[in-house]
């Protein structure tokens, strides 16, 4: 029995059979216009497989890829090295890699992603070039563990969504596709397995998605587990008990309030991306949503969503919510998440540059507009605003005054405005957090963003693989300011709610109820087990 230790990414455990990605032959390519033109094809089929399999939104990616495929500053590098007289292959690998080396050494989450896409078309180019195509191993009915060096958004379209039932790879960060898709799947993932050359296609394997443990048994002859190797075998099997009897558990909970064992409410709601997000929601239970991440809506695009655009996709949001509460972060960009369109100045720390509100309100066209949208969208209908990244109570007043002007553009133009639209923070730097006495009656609320809080707070890139014990919110320094801002707000009656991801584990959520917190904020996969862990928590 090897036991080897990733970083869990995605909560849940499974123990199944290994399938690894391999490469079946089809007709090899010769030119690059023949090259680039299939690709075109494949990314078209892979949309719409995936379209299928996952979604719309999992599927655009690949009308990324198909803009980057049209973009002539893709191939730059490699027709400059065909001039020279190199040769295909080596050209593809080489400009590709020029080009992907370029978004690395901006060293950012965003950036990085951009980088890996370029990579994955780099595959892509290749595997048609040599007439090669990643195939998959079909498991029938059973659930299997995808396991590699890496996985790209193509991968997923190829594969057996359904049945898959847990992803170990090598390389990939939290955010990367694989690991978005994992969490969006709902199935367990681990990623930084450095052992993974060791994984074999019907390896038997167990995955804890959230300790990031991976347990690869060794069968002797005729199938037989080595002896000394039961007892792990055993524990294993006991956690899989506990965890399916919690899962049903948490699906059995009467629907309606939530309430901790000693009969304290507990305000429950979910994140989301975009619409896509809510359907096949059960709201019935949950307050609303907490924070709607709008910044999807700008990236992986070629310009901006106009007014228009913009409106009718916060409508959707307003209609699938039917009356639940909504409260939407204004665009949160810069830093990790770079827009292209929108020419952001080169920066050398993107991450302590001008992002969130510093952003919006250094470009207040964007912020008005993206007001404007969402108040003709809720035509009358009641929302909240949560400011990004603030850092000042000067940043929220600005921020208002915007707010202002826009609700006073918006009703002469005969829109009706809910007088109850309320204008609220993120904590998630540890200036608002020291100083969020100073935002009680100016903000309405605040919500701590513990991703962010924790990368500023113990001076650690979120992303890191390697730094990732320093962001564990149990970590002292994150514990005490995250207690802080609860403390703070309890006392000073400002309503305060956690939306970043601690508030989705479950000895965490309860040990911020035991200290104060009544509102949470959850990713959607982590909604029902919230639910149970709500009901478990106790206040005194
Ligand atoms: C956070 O930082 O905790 C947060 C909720 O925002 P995001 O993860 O989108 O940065
Ligand atoms: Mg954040």
């Amino acid at each position: 029995m090897k036991n080897w230790n990733g970083i869990g990414v995605s909560d849940g455990l499974i123990s199944g059979r290994v399938v690894r990605m391999h490469k079946v032959q089809t007709k090899k390519l010769t030119s690059l216009e023949q090259v680039k033109q299939s690709c075109i094809d494949r990314t078209g089929e892979l949309y719409e497989s995936t379209k299928e399999k996952m979604g719309k939104t999992h599927a655009e990616v690949f009308l990324a890829y198909q803009l980057l495929l049209n973009d002539p500053k893709l191939y730059r590098g490699v027709n400059q090295r065909l001039d020279q007289g190199m040769e295909l292959e080596q050209a593809i690998e080489e400009g590709f890699e020029e080009l992907a080396g370029t978004f690395d050494g901006l060293s950012n989450e965003y950036m990085r992603q951009r980088a890996e896409d370029i990579r994955g078309l780099k595959k892509m180019h290749l595997d048609m070039l040599k007439g090669e195509k990643p195939a998959f191993q079909d498991m029938g009915e059973r659930k299997y563990i995808l396991a590699a060096e890496e996985l790209t958004p193509m991968d997923f379209g190829i594969i057996d969504v359904e049945n898959l039932g847990g992803i170990v790879v090598k390389n990939g960060g939290r955010f990367s596709h694989a690991m978005i898709m994992a969490r969006a799947l709902n199935i367990p993932a681990v990623t930084g397995l450095t052992q993974i050359e060791e994984i074999h296609n019907g390896d038997e394997l167990f995955v804890d998605g959230s300790t990031g443990e991976v347990v690869m048994v060794e069968l002797r002859e005729r199938g037989r587990i080595a002896p000394e190797d039961q007892h792990i075998l055993d524990s294993w099997k006991q956690k899989f008990r506990e965890r399916v009897k919690r899962e049903e558990a948490a699906k059995n909970l009467p629907k309606g309030r939530n309430v901790t064992a000693d009969g304290k409410e507990i305000e429950l709601s979910v994140n989301i991306s975009g619409p896509e997000d809510l359907k096949n929601l059960d709201l019935s239970s949950l307050k609303g949503v907490g924070l709607y991440r709008t910044e999807y809506l700008f990236l992986d695009r070629k310009e901006m969503p106009d007014l228009r655009e913009q409106q009718e996709e916060y409508e959707k949001i307003f209609d699938l919510l039917n009356g639940k509460e909504l409260i939407v972060r204004t665009l949160d960009i810069g830093g990790d998440k770079k827009v292209p369109y929108l020419k952001l100045q080169k920066e050398e720390n993107p991450f302590l540059g001008v992002r969130g509100i510093r952003f919006t309100l250094k470009h207040p066209e964007i912020l008005e507009t993206q007001m404007e949208a969402l108040l003709w969208a809720a035509k009358g209908r009641t929302f909240s605003i949560m400011l990004p990244m603030v850092d000042t109570v000067e940043e929220l007043e600005q921020a208002k005054e915007i707010w202002g002007r826009v609700c006073k553009k918006v009703a002469e133009a005969g829109g009706v405005i809910s007088p109850d639209i309320r204008i609220g923070i993120t904590i998630e730097t540890p200036a608002a957090a020291i100083c969020v006495d100073m935002f009680v009656g100016k903000a309405d609320f605040v919500s701590i963003g513990s991703n962010d809080l924790a990368q500023y707070l113990m001076a650690a890139d979120r992303e890191s693989v390697e730094l990732d014990h320093l962001l564990s919110p149990w970590q002292t320094a994150i514990m005490r300011m995250i207690q802080h801002v609860i403390w703070i707000c309890n006392e000073r009656g400002m309503k305060v709610s956690v939306c970043g991801e601690a508030g989705g584990e479950p000895e965490y959520l309860k040990y911020l109820i035991r200290n104060g917190l009544r509102s949470v904020s959850v990713s959607r996969s982590r909604v029902d087990m919230m639910r149970l862990v709500i009901s478990e928590a106790v206040v005194e």
